[in-house]
Parts: C-alpha cells; structure tokens; sequence
C-alpha cells in the first residue's frame, strides 16, 4: 500500500508516517515529488490498523497496492527512474544507444567494432563474455580475458560497458571490469542470480524471459531492487509465440504497458526479438516512436562469419545508417540523441 501525504507536508508529518510503519517492523520507501511525497509500505499490512492513518497530520489518503511488485511499482514511484551507467545516462530525457557484437571474439575485433559503433552514436558497448548458447559445443565465449577487452575498448572509445552474466563467479568478475551486468532471457527467473546482482553494486539490465508474462519480469525486477540496488533497466528482447518467420515475437506493447506499471526504464532489442538483420531496422523505429529509453543492437565487422548471432548482426553501414534514421524517431518523443555524424 501506499501513503499519498498533502502537497507540501510538513517534514516532520511524514517522520511521523514513517516511524510508525517502521515500528511495526514494515519497511517504508520514500517517493518525493516536487510537491507530493508518497510512502510506500513493504510487509504484512495486517500489522498496520489502515484506519489510524485518518488521524496523522498531513496524511491525504492510503491506496491499496495489489501487485506482488511494490519498490518497481509505479504506484510507489511515479517519477520515471534514471540509471546512470558508467558516463551516461538511461532514462526519459535520452535515448541511449547499446551496440556491439553478440560475443566478444577477440581484442582486436572488439575494439574495431568499439570504434565503430562509438562513432555512429551508440553509448554504451554490449559484448558477451559469457555466452548461454543452446548447444554446448557452440562457442561459450571468452570469459575474463573477454571482461578486460571489454574494458580496454571503453578506455580507448569513451564507451560505457555492459556484460551479461550467467553466475555469480561471472558478477565477481565483471564488477573489475564493465559499467553494468545484464541478466539474459534465459536467467530472468534465476532468483539466486537475481539476488546476486541486486548487491553486486552495478547498474543491472534485466531481459524479459523467453516465455515470461510482464508481471513475472517486474516481480523478477523486485529481487534485485529488494536487495538494495534501484538501478535497474529492462530490456524487451521478444518473446516465445507460435510465429517462426522470425526468431522470436517482439512484445512492442510491452514497451506502453511498462510506462504505465513501473518507473523503470525499459529498451528494446531489435537483433534478438527479429533473428534476421533487415528486420532490425524497422523494430528498432518502432521501439524509439512508442517511447523506449533505448535499443540494444548488435553489430559485427563480419557477420557472415560471427561466433554467434551473426544473422541478426548489423554491419558498421547499416548501423551507421539506421543511426542517422533514428533521429526523427526519437525526437518524437523528446528525447536528445544525435548520430554521431550530424555532431561532427
Ligand atoms: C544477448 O544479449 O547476448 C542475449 C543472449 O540475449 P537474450 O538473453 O535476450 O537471448
Ligand atoms: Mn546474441
């Protein structure tokens, strides 16, 4: 539930609010507005008798929240989030840009493709170092040496960076190296995982699960800010249908019921949701006209020839020019991003 106080209550009202819930042994989380604080309550409610907050100064009412999600909850945060990774920020004024290949093959690719993709416009370099791959004997990815290419290319481009990780030992390793750790489709429920990432310190970008409903992606989102950590990105990245023209089907609704249910930021992954590079392009429109905070994208100096996605991959052309085609999209709704080309 949550507690609406008047505009401008008194500091010392909300004290009282707050002190009272917490003596109960419930946990209170504060949502200050320009003029309207919220008081958000996580615990047993039965232990709170709801009437008495008639009686407190300042209290303009009391609104039941259903949903198992609380701290995610738009309810408890109306303002939407920020979440500052490395030197950039995810959040309603920017449309921030995550580009790079699916798996970091080598140092010298990585950095090539850095290069490329800083150039273009991207912000934030994506490349994975630890690869969940359906078959075992499909390349597994680099792991640490991976991680420290990732940070080498950050310091020569001025990227931002970002890894998924698959287990904790990987959490341990990425928090040396990269700005943000991403949780894959297939981890979204790993709850262990989840947690793990919520006191890992770093910004965490959480995909949606192949088969995952949004409330089962928010309430996953809820782990990791339940330990601790606010800053948390979600990532539309298509979901399991009955369709096989393409790899999966992107949710593009997702984006529009998110803003409404969360405060989170979200952003969409056209490479994964499509599987096919020509239909990257459209989606990733479609994601920056509906409001998204961003796209994840992959790209590769050779895609025909990629460890992994390479179907899905953008080359440096192709990427440079959907970067100059987002601009009318994503000032349509507001937001600063300009392909590097126009800044030169
Ligand atoms: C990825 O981004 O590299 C990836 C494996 O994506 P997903 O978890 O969405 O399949
Ligand atoms: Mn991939």
């Amino acid at each position: 539930m949550i507690i609406v106080m008047k505009p401008n209550a008194a500091e010392q009202s909300i004290r009282q609010v707050v002190q009272y819930i917490e003596n109960k042994g419930l946990k209170t989380h504060l949502s200050c507005g320009e003029e309207i604080t919220i008081i958000g309550v996580v615990g047993d409610k039965t232990r709170l008798g709801i009437e008495n907050f008639a009686s407190f100064k300042d209290v303009d009412r009391v609104v039941p929240v259903s949903e198992s999600y609380k701290l995610t909850n738009r309810k408890f945060h109306p303002q939407p989030t920020s979440v500052k990774v490395g030197n950039t920020v995810i959040g309603p004024e920017t449309f921030t840009l995550m580009a790079g290949p699916c798996a970091v093959e080598s140092e010298e690719q990585l950095m090539c493709i850095a290069k490329a993709v800083a150039k273009s416009g991207a912000s934030i370099l994506r490349g994975g170092a630890y690869k969940p791959r359906t078959s075992p004997y499909s390349f597994q990815g680099l792991e640490e040496d991976g991680l420290r290419y990732m940070q080498t290319a950050a310091r020569e481009t001025g990227l931002s960076t970002i890894c998924e990780v698959v287990s904790p030992q990987a959490i341990e390793a990425a928090v040396k190296y990269v700005d943000m750790i991403q949780i894959g489709a297939r981890n979204m429920q790993n709850f262990y995982l989840l947690k793990e990432a919520g006191r890992s310190g770093l910004p965490v970008l959480l995909k949606r699960g192949l088969s995952a409903t949004i409330e089962e992606w928010l309430n996953a989102a809820e782990y990791i800010v339940a330990e601790g950590n606010p800053d948390v990105v979600l990532c539309e990245r298509g979901i399991r249908t009955f369709e096989t023209a393409t790899r999966n089907t992107l949710d593009i609704s997702a984006v529009a019921v998110l803003r409404e249910k969360t405060h989170l930021p979200v952003i969409v992954d056209p490479s994964h949701s499509t599987g096919f590079y020509k239909y990257v392009p459209p989606m990733a429109k479609a994601a920056a006209a509906c409001g998204a905070d961003g796209l994840m994208i992959e790209v590769h100096n050779d895609p025909p020839h990629a460890l992994s996605d390479g179907p899905q991959s953008l080359t440096f052309e192709k990427f440079e020019k959907l970067c100059t085609e987002l601009v009318p999209f994503a000032a349509l709704s507001g937001r600063a991003f300009r392909a590097a080309k126009e800044s030169v």
